[in-house]
C-alpha cells in the first residue's frame, strides 16, 4: 500500500505557480529524494502534505487519509503521524537530547516540562534505544545545543523514531551540515527507513547525495516534476 500519495497537486501564490499538477507516491520502507534547486517547490510540497498550505487542485493522502478535506481537528491528529525533520533541527536547545527525543512521543503539549518528568521507564528505554540507533547513547543527557549540527540532526531522527511515525518528511535535512556529517545523517536516515518500513520523503539540492542515498529520485523544477525514477536514470534530465 502507498503511505503518501499526491495526485495532480497545484498551488499558486498570487502570480507564482509554486506547484503545477504534481503527482508522486512514497511507499513504506522507501526513501524518495525530492531533488531540485531553490524555488522549485520542495517546501510547498511539504506544506501541502502537513496541511499548512491548501492546494487549489489535486489531492494529498497520508496513511489513507485525505489531508486536503480534513476538518481542522482531524488534521491536527493526522499531523501527529507525520514525523518532521528540518534544516535547522528544531530541537529545544536547553533540554537534554533524551528529553527532545521523548517530546516526540507526546507531540507538543503546553505542560511538557512537568509531564516529561513523569515518563515511564518504558518510554525512557525506547528513547535511549533510538538514541543508540543513531549513535548518540553517550550524549543522551547532554543539552541539545551543546551537540554538533550532525549530532543534533541525529537527535531529530531519534525523535521521529520515538514518535513511531510511519511517514517522515525531511526538508533539506543536511543543508546546514558539513559533507561528512551530511553523509552520516543520510546514511542513518536511509538505514532506519529500510529497517522500520517508514515512508521517507527527503528534499535535497545536491545531485550527488541524492544519487547515493535515494531509493528513487523525484526531480522538481519550477513546480513541475521533470523526473521520477531510479537513481541511475537521472543523468540526462539534470
Ligand atoms: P523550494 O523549497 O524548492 O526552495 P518553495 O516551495 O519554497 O521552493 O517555493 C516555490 C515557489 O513558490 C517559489 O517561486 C517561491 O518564491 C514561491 N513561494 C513559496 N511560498 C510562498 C509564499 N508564502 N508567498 C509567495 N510565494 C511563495
Ligand atoms: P532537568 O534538566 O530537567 O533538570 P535532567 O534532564 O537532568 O533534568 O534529568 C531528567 C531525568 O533524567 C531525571 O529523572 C534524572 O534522574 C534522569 N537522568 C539525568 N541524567 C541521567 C543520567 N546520566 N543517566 C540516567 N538518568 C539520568
Amino acid at each position: 500500500s502507498n503511505t503518501l500519495v499526491l495526485q495532480d497537486v497545484s498551488k499558486t501564490y498570487g502570480e507564482t505557480v509554486a506547484l503545477a499538477k504534481v503527482s508522486l507516491v512514497v511507499r513504506p520502507g522507501e526513501l524518495v529524494v525530492l531533488l531540485g534547486p531553490s524555488g522549485a517547490g520542495k517546501s510547498t510540497i511539504f506544506r501541502c502534505i502537513t496541511g499548512l498550505a491548501k492546494p487549489e487542485e489535486g489531492s494529498v493522502e497520508v496513511l489513507g487519509q485525505s489531508i486536503t478535506v480534513l476538518p481542522p481537528a482531524k488534521l491536527r491528529l493526522a499531523r501527529r503521524d507525520i514525523g518532521l525533520i528540518f534544516q535547522q533541527f528544531n530541537l529545544i536547545g536547553r533540554l537534554s537530547a533524551i528529553k527532545n527525543v521523548l517530546a516526540g512521543r507526546l507531540g507538543y503539549v503546553p505542560a511538557w516540562r512537568v509531564i516529561l518528568r513523569l515518563f515511564h521507564t518504558r518510554d525512557r528505554q525506547l528513547a535511549l534505544a533510538n538514541l543508540d540507533r543513531v549513535g548518540l547513547l553517550h550524549q543522551a543527557y547532554q543539552r541539545a545545543n551543546s551537540l554538533s549540527g550532525g549530532q543534533q540532526q541525529r537527535v531529530a531522527i531519534a525523535r521521529v523514531l520515538t514518535q513511531e511515525s510511519r511517514v517522515v518528511l525531511a526538508d533539506e535535512p543536511v543543508s546546514s551540515l558539513d559533507p561528512e556529517a551530511s553523509e552520516t545523517v543520510l546514511g542513518i536516515l536511509r538505514g532506519v527507513c529500510h529497517e522500520r518500513g517508514i515512508a521517507v520523503l527527503c528534499s535535497l539540492h545536491q545531485v550527488d547525495l541524492a544519487r547515493r542515498y535515494a531509493d528513487r529520485i523525484v526531480g522538481l523544477r519550477d513546480g513541475r516534476i521533470v523526473y521520477d525514477g531510479p537513481t541511475e536514470g537521472l543523468q540526462a534530465e539534470t
